[in-house]
């Protein structure tokens, strides 16, 4: 997505670490214009599908599932990260490495608002190890749902997530796949540019 890509090397910022620090208009700041452009393309791309549902996960992804789901009509739900083992009540949760936190954290989601017959299509803001989808499929599968596909605003396409959920037969869509960038001279490389 164009737009998208311009966006990020006219604002995005490279960190330390593999961080792309995108504040100004998806992770903090939300350019909703920008949101609303990125609803129409995920609606685009997964056209010929039956969706009933978006699952994210707290907090970056739900601005964006909320803009995304208004092009799919339909609900979202999303993960909760909880810090304490004793989760109370009936939820699907499972364990998940934060990328960015350097810790693990359960997610919930109540059974409440996902079970057999629904058909989930995943939004994130960036996928980078996989670890935040990985464990949103775990627990669509758990609940018995079609799990349709991912949609990534951000792929950091040297980082090993997208291969392997793609590899695992999930359809991913990513936005803009970053094949490389460069802290020091501030070069970002997209997927498919010469
Ligand atoms: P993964 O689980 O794929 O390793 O990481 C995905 C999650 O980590 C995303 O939900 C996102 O919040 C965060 N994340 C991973 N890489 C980056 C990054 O480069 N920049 C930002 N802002 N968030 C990231």
């Amino acid at each position: 997505m164009q737009l998208l890509k311009d966006r990020i090397r006219k604002d995005g910022k490279i960190k330390s670490g593999d961080v792309l620090k995108v504040d100004s208009f998806l992770n903090h700041q939300m350019d909703i214009k920008l949101f609303v452009e990125i609803g129409k393309e995920f609606k685009r791309r997964f056209a010929d599908y039956e969706v009933n549902k978006i699952l994210t996960i707290e907090a970056s992804g739900i601005g964006i599932a909320c803009i995304v789901a208004q092009y799919f009509n339909v609900p979202v739900v999303f993960a909760k990260k909880s810090k304490t083992k004793n989760i109370a009540g009936d939820v699907y949760t499972t364990p998940v490495e934060s990328f960015t936190h350097g810790r693990t954290y359960d997610i919930m989601v109540s059974k409440e608002f996902l079970g057999a017959g629904d058909k989930v299509l995943l939004i994130d803001d960036f996928l980078a190890n996989g670890k935040a989808l990985e464990g949103l499929a775990a627990i669509v599968k758990d609940s018995g749902a079609k799990l349709v596909g991912a949609g990534i605003v951000i792929e950091k396409g040297f980082q090993p997530g997208g291969d392997r959920l793609r590899a695992e037969g999930i359809r991913v869509e990513s936005l803009a796949i970053v094949e490389s960038m460069d802290e020091t001279t501030g070069t970002i490389c997209f997927r498919g540019d010469q």
